[in-house]
């Protein structure tokens, strides 16, 4: 069974004053604060809607299961698929419904925190909503920022969101089987995404085709 915790009213307005942001930072520096205690460390994975975010999780709790108790934080704006999908795979998930808001915000993830009981479990994903704009503004708290652009975006879906790159760690361009026929040309995403942010690393795949996974967990130190 899929915990589900929703919020309607709570989640601030979408006029981002500075002092929302600034009360969203601090919110973020404690739940930093409060997963060091916990001894979990916390990632979180933003990318559009049908990029790949969830199949990644997947992969990942897929190996990381039998090493790794894991726990992942699912936002969405109203739907429990993909945190159904993340159980299925060993993961205790809590979903976390925004109630319409198009990203996850650093309280949502101190609510979700106390429901996971993050004293048992090494590890949380935390998947955002789909979106490439607005989490760039909301740090959650997380140690460390995937990335998950598809191929099947277009070329310039990064250039067109370089905010979402500048705090990340790592990039996974996905569905690269899928290039040609996009007439999309990975390594040119790749390039555009380092000269936004030169520190980070970058791994091409194909979460269906099984491609990419190790890399991703030779990247972030997770093997
Ligand atoms: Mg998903
Ligand atoms: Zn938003």
């Amino acid at each position: 069974m899929v915990r589900k915790i929703e919020f309607s009213g709570e989640i601030y307005d979408i006029e981002l004053s500075e002092e929302l942001l600034e009360e969203n930072r601090k919110i973020a520096e404690e739940n930093k604060k409060k997963f060091q205690e916990y001894g979990v460390r916390v990632i979180e994975v933003r990318g559009s809607i049908g990029s790949g975010k969830t199949s990644l999780i997947e992969s990942l709790v897929e190996v990381l299961s039998d090493k790794y108790e894991i726990g992942v934080m699912a936002g969405d704006v109203t739907t429990t698929i993909d945190a159904e999908r993340l159980e299925k795979k060993g993961a205790k998930v809590v979903q976390i419904n925004t109630g319409g808001e198009c990203h996850l915000d650093a309280n949502l993830v101190r609510k979700a925190i106390n429901v996971l009981d993050p004293r048992k479990l090494d590890l949380i994903f935390i998947e955002n909503v789909g979106n490439l704009i607005c989490p760039a503004d909301f740090p959650l708290g997380s140690q460390q920022i995937i990335v998950v652009v598809s191929v099947t975006e277009g070329p310039y879906t990064i250039v067109k969101h370089p905010m979402i790159l500048e705090d990340a760690d790592l990039l996974f361009i996905n569905k690269i089987d899928l290039a040609e026929a996009m007439d999309v040309d990975p390594s040119s995403i790749e390039r555009d995404a380092l000269r936004i942010n030169p520190k980070l690393k970058v791994v091409k795949g194909s979460l269906k085709e099984g491609m990419g996974v190790q890399e991703v967990l030779k990247s972030l130190n997770l093997t």
